[in-house]
Formats: C-alpha cells, sequence, structure tokens
C-alpha cells in the first residue's frame, strides 16, 4: 500500500502515519517528493482497511498497490527517480551515454576506447571485465585486472565507469572500481544477487532479461529495492521473439510503458538489442526519441578484432556520428545529450 501526505505534512505528522503502519505489519518505505511525502507498505494485511490510515493528520490518501511490486511502482514517487552518480544525473533533462568495448581486453584497448568515449561526450566508460558467456568456450574476461584498467581508463578520460557483477561473490570487487554495477539479462532473476545489490550504496543497472515480461523486470527492481537500495536504472536490451534477421528484438515500446508503471529511470542497450552495428545507430535514435534516460552502446577501436561482440561494436567514426546526431535530434523531445 502506499499512503500520500498532504502538501506541508509537517515530521510529528509523518513520523505518527509511519508508527500506525509499522503496528499494521507493515515494512515502511519513505519517499520524501518536492511536493509529497510518499510512505510505501510492503508486506502487512491484505484485507486492512485503509480508512485507518486516510484518518490520521496530514494524510492526503493512502491507496492499495495492485501490481505486485510497489516501491517500483510510478506512484511511490510520482515525480520519478533520478539517480545521481559522480556529478552525472540519470533520469533527468540529460540524455546519459554509457559507451565501451563489450569486454575489456588490454590496456591499450581500453585505452583508445575511453578516448573515443570521452570525445563523444558520452557520460559514462562501459566494459565487461567479468563475461556471462552463452557459450562455455566463449572469452572468460579479464577480471580484477580488467577493471583496474577499465577504472584508469576512465578517470584518465574524466569518465564514470559502469561494469557487470556475475554473482554475489563479486559484488565487493565490482563496486570497488565501478561506479555502476551492471545486472546481465541472464542475471535478471538471479534474486540472491539482486538481495545482495539491495544491501548495497551504490546504483545498479538492471537489465531485462531475453524472455522477461516489463512486469517480471519490475518484480526484479523491487527486490534491489526493498533491501533500501533505491538507486535502480532499468535497462532495455532486446529480446526474443521468432524473428531472426536481428539478434534480438529491441523492445522501444518497453520504454513509455516503464514510464508509465514505474518512478525509475530506463535506458537502452541497441547494441544487444540488435546485434548488429549498422541497426545500432537508428534504434538508438529511436530509444531516445521514445524517452529513454540514457543508452548503453558498445564501441570498440578495431571491431572487427573484437574478442567479444565484434559484430554490434560500432566503429569510432559511427560513434562520434551517432552522438552528433543524438545532439541534434535530443532538443526536439525536450532533452539533451
Ligand atoms: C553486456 O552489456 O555486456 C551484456 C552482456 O549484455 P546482456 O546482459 O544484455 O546480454
Ligand atoms: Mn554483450
Amino acid at each position: 500500500m502506499i499512503v500520500v501526505m498532504q502538501q506541508g505534512a509537517t515530521e510529528e505528522q509523518i513520523d505518527a502515519v509511519i508508527e500506525r503502519m509499522v503496528d499494521a505489519g507493515f515494512d515502511v518505505h519513505r519517499s520524501t517528493g518536492m511536493v509529497h511525502t510518499v510512505l510505501g507498505g510492503v508486506g502487512g494485511g491484505d484485507d486492512l482497511d485503509l480508512a485507518i490510515f486516510e484518518v490520521l493528520e496530514g494524510v492526503k490518501e493512502a491507496l492499495r498497490i495492485g501490481a505486485p511490486y510497489k516501491l517500483a511502482s510510478r506512484g511511490f514517487r510520482p515525480g520519478g527517480t533520478v539517480v545521481e552518480v559522480g556529478g552525472i544525473a540519470i533520469g533527468g533533462e540529460r540524455v546519459v551515454v554509457m559507451a565501451g568495448p563489450g569486454s575489456v581486453e588490454n590496456r591499450e584497448q581500453i585505452e583508445r576506447s575511453a578516448e573515443v568515449v570521452a570525445r563523444g561526450g558520452a557520460a559514462i566508460l562501459r566494459g565487461g571485465a567479468f563475461k556471462q558467456q552463452g557459450s562455455p568456450y566463449g572469452v572468460p574476461g579479464t577480471g580484477e585486472e580488467g577493471l583496474r584498467l577499465l577504472r584508469e581508463a576512465a578517470d584518465r578520460n574524466g569518465l564514470l565507469v559502469v561494469s557487470e557483477v556475475l554473482d554475489v561473490t563479486q559484488v565487493a570487487l565490482v563496486a570497488q572500481y565501478a561506479d555502476i554495477l551492471q545486472v546481465g539479462a541472464r542475471n535478471m532473476q538471479n534474486f540472491t544477487l539482486l538481495r545482495e545489490l539491495g544491501k548495497l550504496r551504490k546504483p545498479v543497472l538492471l537489465k531485462r532479461g531475453i524472455s522477461a515480461t516489463v512486469e517480471e523486470l519490475l518484480l526484479s527492481a523491487e527486490h534491489i529495492l526493498s533491501g533500501g537500495n533505491y538507486d535502480v536504472i532499468l535497462c532495455e536490451r532486446g529480446i526474443r521473439t521468432f524473428e531472426t534477421y536481428t539478434r534480438h528484438t529491441m523492445d522501444i515500446s518497453a520504454i513509455p510503458v516503464v514510464k508509465k508503471l514505474s518512478h525509475l529511470p530506463i535506458v537502452a542497450d541497441p547494441s544487444n538489442g540488435t546485434g548488429r552495428r549498422d541497426k545500432v545507430v537508428p534504434m538508438a535514435r529511436a530509444a531516445v526519441a521514445a524517452g529513454a534516460d540514457g543508452l548503453l552502446v558498445e564501441v570498440h577501436p578495431d571491431p572487427d578484432r573484437a574478442l567479444s561482440d565484434g559484430a554490434q561494436s560500432l566503429r569510432p567514426e559511427q560513434f562520434e556520428e551517432l552522438m552528433r546526431q543524438l545532439k541534434m535530434m535530443a532538443p526536439a523531445v525536450g532533452r539533451r545529450i
């Protein structure tokens, strides 16, 4: 359930409502907005009469949330969430571009990637040091050494770092080097990992599973939020359909759908979303037009020789051109790059 406080409700009134909610068996999460404070109650009885909250001083309304996710629902933070990290705001006016290679391969590769990313005007360097491979014979990843190289390359170019964490044993290590921890599509329902990330006080980029519905994505986000980590950024990265001309089907409609259902920012990954370099730029443009708060784009200094995901990685000049186009486009939809 959700209790929306009146505009100007006092701290004493808010505390009294929280106390009453706790008495009724709810775990209470508070969201202090510009106008209204919203109290999200998780747990508690289903048959409870909400009127007992509505009559308390300072309460505007009490609502039962029908969706299985509560803290991820738009009602919990009607104004939307802006995730602030290292001076960058994700979910605000700026469309935040996160770019870099699929995997961190070696110092030269990641340094060159970082230069291209920074020159294009992106804010965040991506790169997998731990890789989730569909095939057991795929490239294993560079591990901690890769994370170190990624961090150094980012720092030298004034960028932040996003990198994937595969399981609970890696959380502390990845958190030491990355500003944002990425949960891969194949891990969207790794609930033990999500719970662990809920304890962290660092942003999490949560990718939609390959066959996951939007509701399942939001339920996965709820696992992180319910641990008290409210800095969750969702990511549409393409889903499995019967279509074979692209590796996945980029579900652009998920962007406005999520915007309506949830307050969380959502970014789009047209690289994994299509699997093909020549489809990345048009899908990136479409995602921004549809309201994406950011993009996760793969770019490699020499994609034909990339150790992973070369086919979906942009060449440096293609990335530059993408950024040039986005800078012109974004103002048409009330955004900037
Ligand atoms: C990635 O972005 O590096 C990646 C592996 O993506 P996904 O989890 O979406 O397949
Ligand atoms: Mn990939």
